[in-house]
């Protein structure tokens, strides 16, 4: 049995405490996972690992636990997350394999519907012990290599009065927003609302989570971590770093696996150890 000093819950009343935030890294592979965890344990500082719906369905429920489970006795802090789970039966099962937290996904469905959902979800969750996380409205974008710029409109951010009615008819514990980010990387830097961020901050008591961190403007992400976000989800500059070091280093003569993929292993290891430090992650 895992102490309450051990739990994700205690790490992010912390981080919110100390104005720093925890990162969320999503895997798909051995490899990143192990890059992920190394940076964890070089930087002794907890990590969230993301699987998404695409990722866990290549990656298997049952292997990331056991793998978290194995890890843990090299570097406990580290927690799973369930990230834009849609599907309930999905949620369900990894909330009943011990996933750490779940993200439900519910930005597509009406608020009625949405806060129906969640508050099932939430109460599922936590009478397992399990966080939750929501989505109010859709965080745009896909984490991928977009040739194009992003620009966020009006339409796109936050709605607080919403929010709010989410938030306290479900009892979520963290709730992903929408300030100008996106998911991907895009031709321009991301720009974040920070003001908007200040007002959803004074209004809402739980934790802030931002979504596609990849690609953002590094003053912007210490300005929101200082203005409440403790959260922090990196997925698509990790994938960057993946195929960019896979291609480098194939063109080796060797065909031996072990001689290439420390190379690409330390290469995400080093852009994860990057944005622990941008964020200002502890123990
Ligand atoms: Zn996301």
């Amino acid at each position: 049995m895992r102490s309450k000093k051990e739990s994700l819950k205690y790490f992010l009343q912390k981080a919110k405490r100390g104005k720093w935030a925890i990162g969320q890294f999503n895997f798909s592979t051995s490899e990143q996972l192990k890059a992920i965890i190394s940076a964890a344990e070089k930087a002794k500082a907890p990590v969230i690992l993301g699987t998404s719906g695409g990722e866990v369905k290549f990656f298997g429920l049952k292997k990331a636990i056991i793998l978290r489970n194995y890890y843990r006795k090299i570097f406990p802090y580290i927690y799973l997350n369930l990230d834009h789970g849609r599907d309930i039966a999905l949620i369900k099962k990894a909330i009943d394999m011990g996933y750490d937290c779940v993200h439900f996904d519910g930005g597509d469905l009406s608020l009625k519907q949405n806060i129906e959902t969640a508050k099932k979800i939430v109460q599922y969750a936590h009478q397992r012990g399990v966080l939750v996380e929501g989505e109010i409205k859709s965080i745009k974008g896909s984490s991928e290599t977009h040739k194009k710029k992003f620009k966020a409109k009006e339409s796109f951010y936050e709605d607080i009065e919403k929010a709010k009615k989410f938030v306290q008819a479900t009892g979520v514990d963290s709730l992903a927003i929408n300030i100008g980010n996106v998911h991907g990387t895009y031709k321009n830097k991301i720009r974040l609302n920070i003001d908007l961020l200040k007002k959803i901050n004074k209004e809402l008591n739980v934790f802030l989570v931002l979504h596609g961190g990849s690609g953002t403007n590094d003053n912007d992400i210490k300005k929101a971590i200082k203005n409440g976000v403790v959260k922090i989800n990196i997925n698509t500059e990790l994938r960057e770093v993946w195929k960019k070091s896979m291609l480098k280093h194939l063109k080796k003569q060797t065909i031996k696996p072990y001689k290439i993929l420390p190379f690409v292993i330390k290469d995400i290891q080093d852009k994860v150890e990057e944005k622990i430090k941008l964020s200002g992650t502890n123990c």
